[in-house]
């Protein structure tokens, strides 16, 4: 690790006590959605914090995120990993049981059906309106058909809410569950529709488990206020240099009188900068060194520089992104967008008790 990195602090214990607090809300198994390096949690830190919690069953995106995992050296005999995405070297199904896959499409239905893929792996979705993936509901007549004619048995079957009205959800949920007993309820093992949202809001409508992400890594969507789920990524690094500003004409490539001092006589360094996923525009926004707000002057590829006063010494807590609320607001993006854009040159550390 470099001198005065940056480096994301996971807390153990609050992934672990939202994980208990929605499981004991929905009263259902969970499915802990980690695609996206788990939301910039870290993809191996997120799996061993949920493992802790009692999770086995996980779900990613893509094939590459399927693949991470596989290659992460932990011990995953009890441990189940669902790919949403559709895979393209199906073999994986073959050579590891505990891979398993959604069918996104009636066209991948038949493909499958021709491929003789074990259906006790697969996930069959369906799409209520979502648009994005699953068997539209004027092609259910047709799924009927193939699955009766064919005798398949599947893992499970699938459903994404979106942002709607509780009343909008009620009925799709009343609709997926009509539509799974068209298809035969003894076809599924598993049903699973509910994110994170649905299930802090609405869920518990009949499935057996819940698909939630952002809940169980500590953040809420934009609306949802529940004081029970925990915050559990920080962002922390240590100021590296110091300079006198009068002394500087330019910083990085940027000419010194282009850039907002307010008066402020000094620079700090922070090793972290576009080259991270830390992008230009956080140029303005505060960030916070020995818990005081100082505001961040401009961001190069490896680093940025925050106006500082004389308070101030090299090796002093900076942390970023402190206030959610106020960073979504200034960067006009919710916090699950900005945070999944900090890349993988940053450590995640995952701490069983960090004090946060
Ligand atoms: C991302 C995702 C989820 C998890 O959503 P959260 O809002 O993070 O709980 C669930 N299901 C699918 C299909 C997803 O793509």
């Amino acid at each position: 690790m470099g001198r005065n990195n940056f480096s994301i602090i996971i807390n153990e214990e609050n992934i672990i006590n939202n994980y208990n607090y929605i499981k004991d809300l929905s009263k259902k198994e969970i499915i802990s959605v980690i695609k996206s390096n788990a939301y910039s949690h870290g993809t191996k830190e997120s799996i061993i914090a949920l493992s802790k919690a009692g999770c086995k069953y996980f779900a990613v995106a893509r094939e590459e995120e399927v693949m991470e995992i596989l290659n992460l050296g932990l011990d995953l005999k009890n441990i189940t990993i669902l790919v949403l995405e559709t895979l393209s070297n199906l073999n994986l199904l073959k050579e590891h049981d505990n891979v398993e896959m959604v069918i996104n499409s009636i066209e991948e239905l038949e493909e499958f059906i021709d491929l003789k893929l074990d259906f006790s792996k697969l996930h069959l979705k369906l799409d209520f309106g979502f648009g994005r993936n699953g068997i539209y509901s004027s092609q259910i007549i047709k799924a009927r058909e193939l699955i009766v004619n064919n005798n398949l048995f599947f893992k499970g079957i699938t459903t994404h809410m979106f942002d709607s009205t509780s009343e909008e959800i009620k009925s799709i949920q009343m609709n997926f569950l009509k539509t799974i007993e068209f298809l035969g309820n003894n076809r599924f093992s598993m049903i699973h529709s509910e994110n994170s949202a649905t299930t802090l809001t609405n869920g518990h409508l009949g499935p057996t488990h819940v698909r939630c992400g952002i809940s169980l890594l500590g953040l809420l969507d934009p609306g949802i206020n529940n004081s029970n789920i925990k915050r559990s990524w920080r962002l922390l690094g240590s100021v590296y240099h110091i300079r006198n500003v009068e002394n500087l004409s330019y910083i990085g490539y940027e000419n010194i009188k282009n850039l907002n001092f307010d008066g402020y006589k000094f620079v700090a360094k922070l090793k972290i900068g576009y080259g991270d996923g830390f992008s230009k525009s956080n140029t303005n926004i505060i960030c916070h060194i020995n818990n005081k707000p100082f505001k961040i002057v401009h961001v190069s590829m490896d680093t940025t520089f925050v106006a500082i006063d004389e308070t101030v010494s090299i090796g002093d807590i900076v942390e970023i992104y402190k206030d959610m609320d106020y960073s979504n607001e200034y960067l006009n993006m919710p916090h699950y967008e900005y945070i999944t854009l900090i890349n993988k040159r940053i450590e995640r550390k995952l701490l069983k008790n960090p004090n946060f």
